[in-house]
């Protein structure tokens, strides 16, 4: 026998005991957005390849080994999306954001794509929120980003969070930082050769991502290294105190992290990261920072930005890590049960008339006898029973049936959307 079609390595299907708190989550940026003056953008899930290599970098992980990229029948060159923020910067430049008032706030969530290995927390197809604000290089634009994704785990009660924070310095200053710490590796006790492969490849490509390197051995090599922000020139520290003593002013707890680093000539000055004791090793719900070089990277004019994106998975990882309580699944508010199978047009007729007035309605359609119906009803979670049997069909009438006591009525077929309208209210008060 054939084996049937399974979902391929890396993605998954997110089922209905899960998808509702993805839906919550989402609620929540939204709201979070509306509350901080983002407007949602929905763009491509893919683009021209280009825009990603000359966006994310030619040499970053993502773009050497991690992308989705494959020609279409009309031979252009496509990626599916693994970030958003490059996307942002073009669909800002093409539709001439510029000329609207500045700053220009946008956010958007949906599928990301790369190609990684897949465990806990780290998937080929993978969900991000993002946040930018382009076109003010205003520190405290960086601090409401770190804000507002601080603001996004509060309300939906995850704690235990640390926020790493660091500055990567501008293509005035890093280029002697870059030096400085190439000669730090050179003169180490193994030097060069005692890196890894890849950072061995990093070395003169992309020397500051040596020190986000997860292996131990190039951890150990960098552990002394001269730190970034001791190089930085006069206008980037003095943007970092801006930053650092606004978030002592909202009272977030940050850290400063020597080693974040996001090497690339268009990230600028902030680099952020928001980790999760609850995630293991992929520890990172948030990345983010500012890339007042990145508009011009794609081909565009300068125009300076900060953002950051946040992984949907990892956040509902981490709420059930932490036991946090998201109210209960959804489920309808009635249940229409009926006596005989001779009745099902009544009960179809009755759950539309509910719907239709607003109560969230179910009924069944498999032909149960009463017994198996009230055993869907109770598994369905609704809070009332509606009843049609003979006699109620004869005189008009519905038993509605609490489930939380037990307790049985009668009542007017033509009053049954009203009267449950208000049990419904009285209950949930
Ligand atoms: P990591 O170091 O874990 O690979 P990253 O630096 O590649 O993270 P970013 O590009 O900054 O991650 O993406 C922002 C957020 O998106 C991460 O903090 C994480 O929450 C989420 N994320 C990134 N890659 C994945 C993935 N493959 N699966 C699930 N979530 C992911
Ligand atoms: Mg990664």
């Amino acid at each position: 026998m054939e084996t049937a079609i399974k979902a391929p390595r890396g993605t998954r299907d997110v089922l209905g005991d899960e998808s509702w708190k993805w839906a919550h989550v989402l609620d929540v940026c939204r709201d979070v957005a509306r509350d901080f003056g983002y407007s949602e953008v929905l763009l491509p899930i893919f683009e021209h390849t280009e825009l990603f290599c000359r966006g994310i970098g030619d040499a970053t992980d993502v773009v050497e080994k991690e992308m989705y990229t494959f020609i279409d029948k009309g031979d252009r060159s496509i990626t599916l999306r693994p970030e958003l923020t490059a996307s942002m910067a073009r669909s800002y430049l093409e539709h001439d954001m510029r000329r609207a008032p500045q700053p220009v706030k946008l956010w958007s969530a949906g599928p990301m794509f790369r190609y990684e290995r897949p465990q806990k927390g780290r998937y080929r197809q993978f969900w991000q929120t993002d946040f930018e604000i382009l076109g003010v290089q205003d520190p405290m634009a960086d601090l409401e980003t770190i804000d507002t994704s601080m603001e996004i785990y509060r309300r939906l009660g995850l704690t235990n969070l640390q926020v790493l924070i660091n500055s990567v310095g501008c293509p005035k200053c890093r280029p002697a930082y870059r030096d400085a710490l190439k000669r730090f590796i050179e003169s180490g006790p193994g030097g060069l050769e005692a890196l890894c492969e890849t950072c061995r490849g990093r070395f003169d490509r992309n020397p500051l991502r040596i020190l986000d390197c997860k292996k131990l051995a190039c951890k150990e090599i960098t552990e002394g290294a001269p730190a970034i922000l001791d190089s930085l020139c006069d206008e980037c520290a003095a943007h970092f105190e801006d930053v650092t003593r606004g978030l002592e002013r909202i009272g977030a707890d940050a850290r400063l992290d020597k080693r974040l680093v996001r090497g690339l000539d268009y990230y600028t000055k902030t680099a952020f990261e928001i980790l999760a004791g609850e995630l293991g090793s992929q520890n990172a719900v948030c990345g983010g920072g500012r890339y007042d070089n990145l508009a011009e990277a794609i081909g565009g004019p300068s125009v300076p930005g900060v953002g950051f994106a946040s992984g949907i998975e990892r956040i509902v990882i981490t709420l059930e890590g932490q036991g946090v309580f998201l109210g209960d699944k959804p489920h309808v508010d009635v249940y229409v049960v009926t006596a005989s199978n001779g009745l099902a047009l009544e009960a179809a007729a009755l759950a539309h008339e509910l719907r239709a007035s607003g109560i969230a309605a179910d009924t069944d359609y498999a032909g149960r006898g009463m017994k198996a119906q009230m055993k869907q009803a109770a598994a369905s979670g609704a809070a009332f029973v509606c009843i049609i049997g003979e006699d109620e069909a004869a005189s008009g009438t519905v038993s509605v049936k609490n489930m939380s006591d037990g307790e049985q009525r009668s009542i007017a077929r033509n009053e049954a959307a009203s009267k449950l309208a208000l049990w419904r209210e009285e209950r949930n008060r």
